[in-house]
C-alpha cells in the first residue's frame, strides 16, 4: 500500500503565496536555462488523476540553504532527491522542501516526485467539464498567474524558464493538445500513450494541458477558402463536439485573421514566429477571454457564436485572436521577470493587436480595419473608469506576491497601459518603435526582461535614428509609474478674434496629483464643421497656452483629436452647444466617437444631466451613419439611462426609449449590423406589461411566419433572438412560474451555457418561500464546491434577480466578511458582485458600505491573518462606494435640472 504524505506545516516564511523576495532568492539558487521537467501524466475520465515528474536542474552555491518547489495539489506519494528516497516529506500544501544536504552543491540535481490530484472546477489549474449535452468530459489547463503548481510540482515563477518533456496516457477516444506537437503515440486496449516533443525554455505559466474528445479542424492550404493565405506554420482549431457547427462557420475567419497577424508581426517585429505550431482551442466555462499558452491558445467558447453577431462583436473577437498571437513574441518569447511588469505583456499586446488590425485586411470584413480605432476608444472606457477610482495604481507598480498579481489583470494594466503605448508611438514614431522591438526581441529571446530593458531598447534606437535626446526616464516616471487620470479642458472666446487657447489640465483624483506632459493634436471647427488640426504638447502644469491663427471664426474645439493621449477631454460650453447641432456634419468617424465619449463622461461627472444626454442622443443618433458608432452609443446610452437616472424615473424613460428604438429599427430594417445590435438591446428597456406582451407576440408571430416579412411588425421583422426574449420573460413579474417554465422549455436551445443555466435557475427560484430562499442562501455562504464556479454564478445571479425578500440585504452585509475569509478569492468576488444588494435606496446602501469598509480596515490593521482576505474586500468596497457616489451625484443633477424646468421663467 502506498504511504500518502499529508500536508504538514513547514517553515517557508509562512508563505501563503509566492513572494517576489522569495522568487528572487530562488532564481539565484538555480542556474538559468538548466531546468527541465520530465512529466508523465495519467489522465482518466472521472475526478482524479496522477503523475510523476522528474525535475532536473543545476544549482549554484547553496550555502546550506534549502530549495523549495511549489505544489498545491492534493497528495505527494513519493519523493526522491538525487535517487535518495525521502521518508519524511516536508510539505505545507503549497511548498515542498528539498533539503540542502540531499542536493549537490554547484551541480546538476534530479528530483523525482509522484503525486495524485483532483481536477478543478473553478477554471484554474486543470479544469474538468462534463458537457450535459453528450456527457463528454473535457479537461483544460489555466496556469496564469500562479496555477501551474496546482497541476504538478514545479518552480512556478516566470523567470525560471524550463523545458517540458511531456508524456500522457489518456482514454483512446481523447485528443491531447500540448505546447508542442506529438512525437509518438502507442495505443493499448482502452488507452493511448503520447510522447510530445520537448518545448523550448518557456515559463511555467505558459504550459498547456488540454484533453478530451475534441472536434478538430486543420489549417489546409488546399482548401479553397484558405488558399489565398500565406502561412507555413501548422495550425489547428479545436472545440467540444457540441459546438462544432459554430466552429465550422467561423473557421475561415479565424484562420484569415491568424495568418494575416503572423505575417504582419514577423515583419514588424523583424523576428520569425518563435514556436513550432499554433493551435487555438475553444473551452467551456472559461474564466476570461483567452490565454496565450505557447502554441496552444485557449479561448472562451462564448466566442463560438450561437447567434448572428454584429461587426462590433466580430471585431472584438479578431482583436482577441491577435492579442493572444502578439503574446507569442511579447510575453512568451521575451517574458517579464516578475508580475510587476505584467503590464509589459498586457499593455503591449492590447495596443499592438489594434495597431495590427489597422494594417491588415481580412477577407469580407474590411470594416474591421476601418473601425479598429473606434473599437480601441470604446475599450478605453475600462481604463478611464478604473483610473478615476480610489483603488487605481500605476501601470507598473509593486506586486509583492502572487496574490496581488492575480488582482492586477485590470483596466489599468490592459486599457490604460495600451493607451500609454499608443501615446509613446505618437511621440517616437512607427519606424523607431519597430526597430526598438526588433532589438528587444533579438537581445532577450527565450529569456526574461524588465521595464528597464524595454526602455533601453527604445532609447538606444531613438538616439541612433534621431541623433537627439528624448528623456525616456522622465516619460516613464510620468506615464508608467504614477497613477490617476488627467483632465483637459479648453478655454477660448469664440466671440472675439483672439488667437490663443488655454488648455487647463487637472487631476481626476485628489489622492493622485500628477500633471503630465501629453503630446496630442487639437482640432478647430469653423462654421461648416470643417476640421483644422495642429500638433501640440500639453505641459505638465495647469495652464498651457496655444497660439493659433485662422482666417475664420472658431466655433468649437476638440482636444486629443485622433485619440493619441490618455486624458479625459471636457467640452467647453460653446463647443458642446456647437456639437449638439452639428455632430453629423463632421465627416470623420473617430472624431465623432471622441465627441460622443466626452458627452458621456460629462454625465458620469454630473456636469450635464442624463436627461440632457438622452436628448442629445436621440437627436443625433438618427443621423449617425457608421454602424460601429451606433452600436457603441446605444451601449453607452443604456449605461446612462440605468445608472444615472433616478430610479423613480426609470419606467417612464425606459418605455420612452423602447418606443424610440422600435421607431429606429423601423427606419433601419435593412441595416444588418444595426438590427443585430438593437434586437439584442431593446428588451432591456421593456418595463410595462403592454410592452412585454408586444415583444412576446412579435416573437411568436415571427416564429410562425418565418419566410415572408408580410404582416409582421418592425420588432418581428427584425428577427428577435430567442435568448433575449426568454431572458425578458424570465425576469418579468407579469408571468407565473409555470408560464416561464413553459416558455423556457419551448424555445431555449438545450445548450448548457451560463445564460441557459441562469434562466433555468430563475425558473426554479421564482416563488420560493422565505425558508427556501434562506436554504439557498446558506449554500451560497458555504459553497460545498460540488458545482462548478460558473454554475454557482448562474444560481447567484438568478437568486438576486428573483428573490423578493429585503432580508437578504442584511444577510449580505452580515456574511460578506466571513465569505472573504473562508472561501477562495475567485468565489468571494463572485459572491460580492452577483449577490450585491439590489435596493433602490442607494444612499442607504452606500452608508452601510462605508461602515463596513471602516470595520474591515480596522480589523485588517489588527491581525496579520486577516490581511490576506482584507486586501481584495477593501478594494471591492471602495469601488462599490465610488460607483454609488457617482450615481447619487448624477441623480441630484437630474432632479435639480427638473426643478429648474418647473420654475416659471422670469
Ligand atoms: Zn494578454
Amino acid at each position: 500500500m502506498l504511504n500518502f504524505f499529508k500536508k504538514k506545516e513547514i517553515d517557508c516564511q509562512d508563505m501563503k503565496s509566492l513572494t517576489q523576495a522569495f522568487a528572487k532568492q530562488r532564481a539565484n539558487q538555480i542556474v538559468s536555462k538548466t531546468v527541465s521537467y520530465d512529466l508523465v501524466l495519467t489522465l482518466k475520465e472521472g475526478s482524479k488523476y496522477e503523475g510523476k515528474v522528474q525535475v532536473t536542474f543545476e544549482v549554484t552555491k547553496l550555502y546550506k540553504k534549502d530549495i523549495y518547489i511549489d505544489y498545491s495539489g492534493d497528495k505527494i506519494v513519493g519523493l526522491k532527491i538525487n535517487r535518495h528516497p525521502i521518508k519524511i516529506v516536508e510539505w505545507n500544501g503549497k511548498f515542498l522542501k528539498l533539503k540542502y544536504n540531499y542536493l549537490i552543491d554547484n551541480g546538476v540535481n534530479m528530483v523525482e516526485i509522484q503525486f495524485k490530484n483532483d481536477y478543478s472546477n473553478n477554471g484554474c489549474g486543470l479544469h474538468s467539464y462534463i458537457d450535459p449535452k453528450d456527457q463528454n468530459q473535457y479537461l483544460y489547463s489555466q496556469c496564469e498567474a500562479y496555477y501551474c503548481n496546482m497541476i504538478f510540482p514545479n518552480f512556478d515563477q516566470p523567470d525560471i524558464k524550463a523545458r517540458l518533456l511531456l508524456t500522457v496516457t489518456i482514454p483512446k477516444h481523447w485528443k491531447f493538445i500540448a505546447n508542442e506537437s506529438a512525437k509518438s503515440s502507442i495505443e493499448t486496449n482502452e488507452y493511448k500513450k503520447i510522447e510530445f516533443n520537448p518545448t523550448a525554455y518557456i515559463s511555467t505559466y505558459l504550459y498547456a494541458f488540454i484533453a478530451g474528445p475534441f472536434y478538430q479542424i486543420d489549417f489546409d492550404l488546399e482548401d479553397n477558402n484558405m488558399n489565398h493565405l500565406n502561412c507555413d506554420i501548422p495550425m489547428s482549431l479545436y472545440c467540444t463536439q457540441s459546438r462544432k457547427q459554430s466552429l465550422q462557420k467561423q473557421k475561415d475567419f479565424i484562420f484569415d485573421v491568424t495568418c494575416n497577424g503572423i505575417n504582419f508581426f514577423e515583419k514588424f517585429f523583424q523576428y520569425k514566429y518563435p514556436f513550432t505550431k499554433y493551435d487555438q482551442i475553444f473551452c467551456p466555462e472559461f474564466n476570461s477571454g483567452a490565454m496565450e499558452n505557447v502554441g496552444a491558445v485557449t479561448f472562451n467558447d462564448n466566442y463560438l457564436f450561437q447567434e448572428e453577431v454584429d461587426i462590433q462583436k466580430l471585431s472584438s473577437f479578431a482583436n482577441t485572436i491577435i492579442h493572444e498571437l502578439a503574446h507569442m513574441w511579447f510575453g512568451n518569447l521575451v517574458t517579464m521577470k516578475w508580475w510587476n511588469d505584467l503590464w509589459l505583456n498586457e499593455s503591449f499586446a492590447d495596443f499592438i493587436s489594434h495597431f495590427c488590425l489597422s494594417k491588415i485586411n481580412i477577407k469580407k470584413f474590411e470594416s474591421i480595419r476601418e473601425n479598429i480605432w473606434l473599437q480601441f476608444n470604446f475599450r478605453k472606457s475600462w481604463g478611464y473608469r478604473e483610473d478615476q477610482l480610489p483603488t487605481t495604481h500605476p501601470i507598473a507598480g509593486k506586486v509583492p506576491n502572487t496574490d496581488v498579481a492575480r488582482t492586477i489583470f485590470d483596466g489599468i494594466t490592459y486599457s490604460k497601459g495600451a493607451s500609454t503605448i499608443k501615446q509613446l508611438l505618437f511621440v517616437i514614431g512607427e519606424e523607431i518603435f519597430s526597430q526598438s522591438l526588433a532589438t528587444y526581441f533579438g537581445k532577450n529571446a527565450f529569456s526574461n526582461a524588465t521595464l528597464e530593458d524595454f526602455m533601453q531598447s527604445l532609447s538606444m534606437t531613438y538616439s541612433k535614428v534621431k541623433k537627439m535626446d528624448f528623456d525616456f526616464r522622465s516619460w516613464q516616471k510620468m506615464h508608467i509609474q504614477t497613477a490617476g487620470l488627467n483632465i483637459v479642458e479648453p478655454y477660448f472666446d469664440p466671440e472675439t478674434s483672439q488667437t490663443t487657447l488655454t488648455i487647463v489640465q487637472s487631476c481626476a483624483l485628489q489622492s493622485h496629483l500628477n500633471l503630465r506632459r501629453h503630446k496630442m493634436k487639437i482640432c478647430f471647427f469653423d462654421d461648416n464643421a470643417t476640421m483644422h488640426d495642429q500638433t501640440i504638447y500639453v505641459l505638465p502644469q495647469i495652464d498651457t497656452i496655444i497660439k493659433y491663427k485662422y482666417p475664420f471664426r472658431i466655433r468649437a474645439v476638440l482636444l486629443n483629436f485622433e485619440d493619441h493621449a490618455f486624458v479625459k477631454v471636457v467640452l467647453d460650453k460653446e463647443s458642446l452647444s456647437f456639437f449638439k447641432k452639428n455632430l453629423h456634419y463632421i465627416h470623420d468617424d473617430l472624431t465623432r466617437t471622441l465627441i460622443w465619449r466626452s458627452i458621456f463622461e460629462m454625465v458620469r461627472d454630473a456636469r450635464i444631466s442624463s436627461d440632457e444626454y438622452l436628448d442629445i442622443f436621440k437627436k443625433n443618433i438618427v443621423n449617425e451613419r457608421t454602424d460601429s458608432i451606433v452600436i457603441n452609443q446605444f451601449m453607452y446610452m443604456k449605461a446612462v439611462l440605468f445608472s444615472y437616472t433616478p430610479p423613480q424615473y426609470l419606467v417612464k424613460y425606459s418605455e420612452d426609449m423602447f418606443n424610440f428604438i422600435q421607431e429606429y429599427m423601423r427606419e433601419n430594417l435593412y441595416s444588418k449590423n444595426k438590427i443585430i445590435a438593437l434586437r439584442q438591446i431593446i428588451t432591456s428597456f421593456v418595463k410595462i406589461k403592454d410592452s412585454i406582451d408586444l415583444v412576446e407576440s412579435s416573437y411568436l408571430q415571427q416564429i410562425k411566419i418565418q419566410k415572408s416579412h408580410k404582416g409582421l411588425n418592425a420588432l418581428a421583422k427584425a428577427g428577435l433572438r430567442t435568448s433575449n426574449v426568454v431572458s425578458l420573460i424570465h425576469s418579468s413579474n407579469f408571468h407565473s412560474r409555470e408560464q416561464k417554465r413553459k416558455f423556457y422549455e419551448n424555445y431555449l436551445l438545450s445548450n448548457n451555457n451560463i445564460f441557459n443555466q441562469t434562466i433555468s435557475q430563475r425558473c426554479l427560484i421564482q416563488d420560493f418561500t422565505l425558508q427556501e430562499c434562506q436554504y439557498l442562501w446558506e449554500t451560497f455562504i458555504q459553497y460545498p464546491q460540488v458545482k462548478s464556479l460558473k454554475v454557482q454564478e448562474a444560481a447567484m445571479s438568478a437568486f438576486n434577480l428573483q428573490n423578493q425578500y429585503p432580508k437578504f440585504t442584511d444577510e449580505w452585509f452580515n456574511s460578506i466578511e466571513k465569505v472573504f475569509q473562508k472561501q477562495t478569492k475567485e468565489y468571494a468576488s463572485l459572491f460580492f458582485d452577483q449577490l450585491f444588494p439590489r435596493d433602490d435606496n442607494i444612499s442607504y446602501i452606500c452608508d452601510r458600505l462605508r461602515v463596513l469598509l471602516e470595520k474591515v480596515e480596522k480589523n485588517q490593521k489588527q491581525t496579520k491573518q486577516q490581511q490576506e482576505y482584507g486586501f481584495l474586500l477593501i478594494k471591492k468596497l471602495k469601488v462599490a462606494i465610488d460607483d454609488i457616489q457617482r450615481k447619487i451625484k448624477a441623480h441630484n443633477k437630474f432632479i435639480q435640472e427638473e426643478q429648474n424646468k418647473m420654475k416659471p421663467s422670469l
